[in-house]
């Protein structure tokens, strides 16, 4: 009889989940820094890799409070933080929110899980953006629902085509996500396609998710507009958290605020509070500094104005984008990411995948493809604005060397 036996079999259902941000090419990536390479990760909106740090007075307000920090803390999260995230929503004009409408989660990547998992019956639908934060169709389809992906076109600024929405809606529809500022594409979103998409979701019932975590990142004029304010008539779940605008990813520190139509919500409510009990509670530390983060001076206005590093960053990938000849960029407005695509009069049969491989192994930079954005156009890809301008442009430098090899074979 043989001794072999059959591998370890794994859940068919993470068989369909993509998250290629974090896939075989950043393996890739390790394994070519294993081997003494220099690898310049832009896959990742990973501040702190980037030597930006959390603000000191965030750090300062995690240390005084260690030692409240070692036992569980509530499964819906600490109270000041709960409080100080509800009078943000007060100041944008909800008076009412109160402290019990915020859950604090270990990130927004935990949140998405929990109000999905709390929601979806088998085969039930969301409507999901498209290109996406690969997140939000993942967490649906690990829960049994089905991603329905409506186009935000790169021809019409990456906003969204509301029509394209409403057919989309089925009796099975649940929710509808938003994703302001935008990841990947760097859309900000005005406050007239706001109200669309909120009228529209009040009209059918459906519950938003608007995912928010970029929100005090705008470039130029645009303007962050919150979808909560503008979706009384239905449920409103907005996010935001510690990651992105306070530099904080490692915390793992993000939050849920549920407004608009709670009368009918109570039991949903209850539902993603009882899945949350059963991590018992979120990371205590890092909620220690939502209170000195929302309050005083931003100082995440200091990196998106001129001779801020993201707002330089973005200015160098822009103009790397206009002198090349291959390259087309709709400029990002917020958000720390570009979505430039190569141009097919020029390149039609470019493969965004195999690119982003050869420009690993002969570039030594990681990018991530924009099909992994759950888009069918295969002409994308998506850089993180972190590093240092120079950085970027010289990275553009040999994106661009690449391409022209290319175009020669
Ligand atoms: N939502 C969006 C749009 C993101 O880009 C990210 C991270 O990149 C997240 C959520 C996850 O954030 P967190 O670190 O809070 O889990």
């Amino acid at each position: 009889m043989s001794s072999i036996k059959a591998p370890f079999r794994t859940a068919s259902r993470v068989e369909d989940v993509r998250y290629e941000i974090r896939g075989a090419l950043a393996r890739r990536a390790r394994e070519l820094e294993q081997q003494g390479h220099d690898i310049l990760h832009l896959n990742i909106g990973n501040p702190g890799a980037f030597g930006l740090r959390t603000p000191e007075t965030m750090r300062r307000a995690v240390v005084r409070n260690l030692k409240y920090s070692e036992a569980y803390g509530p499964q819906t999260g600490i109270f000041p933080a709960r409080e100080a995230v509800a009078m943000q929503f007060q100041s944008r004009g909800l008076t009412e929110t109160r402290y019990d409408q915020v859950m604090i989660g270990n990130g927004v990547s935990e949140l998405v899980d929990l109000v999905l998992r709390s929601l979806l019956e088998p085969g039930e639908e969301v409507l999901i953006p498209a290109p996406d934060y690969p997140l939000w169709t993942a967490a649906v389809v690990l829960n049994g629902g089905r991603a329905r992906h409506y186009p935000c076109p790169a021809e019409n600024g990456f906003l969204p085509d509301i029509d394209r929405i409403r057919q989309l809606i089925t009796p099975k529809t649940r929710a509808l996500v938003v994703i302001n500022p935008n990841n990947p594409t760097g859309a900000v979103y005005p406050e007239s396609v706001l109200r669309e998409l909120a009228d529209l979701a009040a009209e059918h019932d459906l519950i938003i998710f608007s995912d928010e975590i970029y929100d005090s990142i705008c470039y130029d004029e645009a303007r962050f507009v919150p979808m909560a304010p503008l979706a009384e008539k239905t449920l409103c779940v907005s996010f935001g958290g510690l990651s992105k605008v306070y530099r904080a990813c490692g915390w793992r520190v993000g939050w849920a605020v549920f407004t608009g139509a709670l009368d009918r919500a109570d039991d949903y409510r209850l539902a993603v509070e009882k899945l949350a009990a059963l991590r018992l509670s979120a990371n205590v530390p890092g909620q220690w500094a939502v209170q000195t983060a929302l309050g005083g001076y931003q100082s995440i206005a200091d990196l998106v104005a001129p001779g801020g590093r993201l707002h330089d960053s973005r200015q160098a990938v822009i103009e790397a984008c206009r002198k090349s000849r291959f390259l087309d960029l709709v400029a990002p407005m917020g958000a720390m990411y570009a979505f430039p695509s190569v141009r097919p009069d020029v390149m039609p049969d470019f493969d965004d995948h195999r690119f982003a491989a050869e420009l690993l192994e002969h570039k030594h930079i990681l990018i991530v493809p924009g099909s992994s954005f759950n888009i069918p156009d295969r002409h994308h890809f998506r850089i993180t604005l972190l590093p240092e301008a120079e950085d970027l442009a010289a990275a553009f430098g040999r994106i661009d060397e690449l391409l022209e090899e290319l175009a020669e074979t």
